[in-house]
């Protein structure tokens, strides 16, 4: 084992594995949509790490921007003005969520956006109750994790009171009871507006939902779904909250995925895509009435670090160079070609169940038969199974990252149509590992 390695095993603990085998490739330089470890071994970067490198590794605009910032003002706190976070405000307000008219408040991440974005609601509305839904991911703080809808929230449980979870749609766990989107919609609709009701509206702040389900397998609202969703939070007065962590700036191929929609939430909270990891960063961004609000409201969240402008000069940069590399329109094109590929891997390989993807946000279910049975369903270590396909993916040169049996496919937005191919021969010979090792 190498000295990164060595002491990492020895010092580090890693995030949502068991730390015993656990063995990552040390990566000591990335470019583009490529990462290299210290054996000179190249892996493409499958997943844009955790789905937030969107712009790729090594974009000299964004690391000359930090790095200015960092000489002239590193930091100073967020009670003060300063130029990098007033400009990337008003960027974020007026070119990428003109809709909202509003204002916003950074963070430092997805997670903690989240939790903002709860004590907002909360605060404004001065109703307790919040809805979230099953198969969402919102981060790994308490509040966030207790929004959160699948496995990581245990870990926050028995959770903090008032915390209510309804399904988010997915017509593909149904058993064909329903074929019309449409129809499914309604259905979901009125199950929810059930909810709300048994709930009491007048005592719920907000109903938090990831735009498209990023994590948990790429889960695309039905036709219709977040109109109703909209109109049943307009009509109790319950504000709608977007997480658009994942889906924001591009990933789905504009700036946020509300605008796919017709919708225009109350709040939305962004990160990953913001600074595309190259400083954390995140944020809450708040409608006009919410920002009205605090014209004469204190209002009630702090961050030591929030707002800082090494991070926002940062964000500045990233957000010119989604417009100066015409992002929007690459991933017009790649993007029909990536659900193509997708879909024939179905075909080819009994461990590709269903797959999903919207923009260049994408996921094989792993599986082990026809059946969609999940990959890892008869062992007794789900874990140890996904490692052991991880293992297999770095083998082959490529790095992803997984939830449950999702696979994320969702590379740097900046890839090229032979890049994507390399990509897809890469994961062909991964599938067909998994197959023969995993499959009936
Ligand atoms: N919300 C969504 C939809 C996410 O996908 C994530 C992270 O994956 C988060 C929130 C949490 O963001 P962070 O890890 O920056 O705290």
């Amino acid at each position: 084992m190498n000295n990164i390695n060595n002491l990492g095993k020895k010092y580090n603990l890693f995030p949502l594995v068991s730390q015993g085998d656990y063995c990552p490739p040390a990566v000591i330089n990335a470019e583009g949509i490529y990462l290299y470890d210290d054996n000179g071994k190249e892996y493409i970067d499958l997943s844009s790490q955790f789905v937030n490198v969107n712009l790729g590794h090594g974009n000299k605009k964004i690391i000359t921007a930090s790095q200015r910032q960092l000489e002239t003002l590193p930091y100073i706190g967020s009670k003060f003005g300063a130029s990098p976070v007033a400009e990337l405000a008003s960027k974020i307000a007026e070119e990428a969520a003109p809709e909202m008219k509003g204002k916003v408040f950074f963070t430092l991440g997805g997670a903690d956006a989240n939790e903002n974005a709860l004590k907002i609601a909360k605060n404004y509305t001065g109703r307790d109750k919040v809805f979230s839904s099953y198969r969402s991911y919102h981060g790994s703080t308490f509040g966030a994790g207790n929004l959160t809808g699948e496995a990581r929230r245990f870990a926050t449980e028995p959770g903090i009171p008032g915390f209510v979870k309804f399904f988010f749609p997915d017509i593909s766990r149904e058993d064909g009871f329903f074929t019309d989107e449409k129809i499914y919609s309604q259905y979901c609709i009125k199950k929810l507006e059930e909810q709300i009701i048994s709930e009491n509206p007048e005592n719920i702040a907000a109903l938090f939902l990831e735009t498209v389900i990023g994590s948990n397998g790429v889960l695309i609202p039905p036709e219709g779904y977040l109109e109703w969703v909209r109109r049943l939070c307009t009509k109790y007065g319950i504000l709608m909250v977007c997480d658009e962590v994942m889906t924001g700036f591009f990933r789905t191929g504009s700036w946020f995925a509300y605008t796919k929609f017709n919708i225009v939430p109350d709040i939305v909270t962004f990160a990953k895509g913001v600074t595309c990891g190259y400083l954390p960063l995140g944020g809450v961004i708040v409608s006009e009435k919410i920002a009205h609000f605090y014209d004469n409201n204190s209002f009630p969240c702090t961050l030591t670090n929030g707002a800082h402008p090494s991070c926002c000069a940062a964000g500045i940069a990233a957000m010119d160079e989604y417009i100066r590399l015409d992002i929007a329109a690459a991933v017009k094109k790649t993007a029909p070609l990536m659900a193509e590929k997708l879909e024939s891997l179905k075909e080819k390989y009994i461990s590709a169940g269903n797959v999903r993807s919207i923009g260049l946000l994408g996921a094989i279910e792993l599986v082990k038969d026809r059946r969609n049975t999940p990959v890892f369903a008869d062992t007794k270590n789900p874990g140890s199974v996904m490692a052991d396909i991880m293992s297999i993916f770095y083998k082959n040169s490529l790095s992803t990252y997984h939830t449950q049996n999702m696979i994320s496919v969702s590379p740097p937005l900046i890839i090229t149509e032979e890049e994507l191919d390399e990509t897809f021969l890469r994961l062909e010979k991964v599938l067909s590992e998994v197959d023969k090792k995993y499959c009936v």
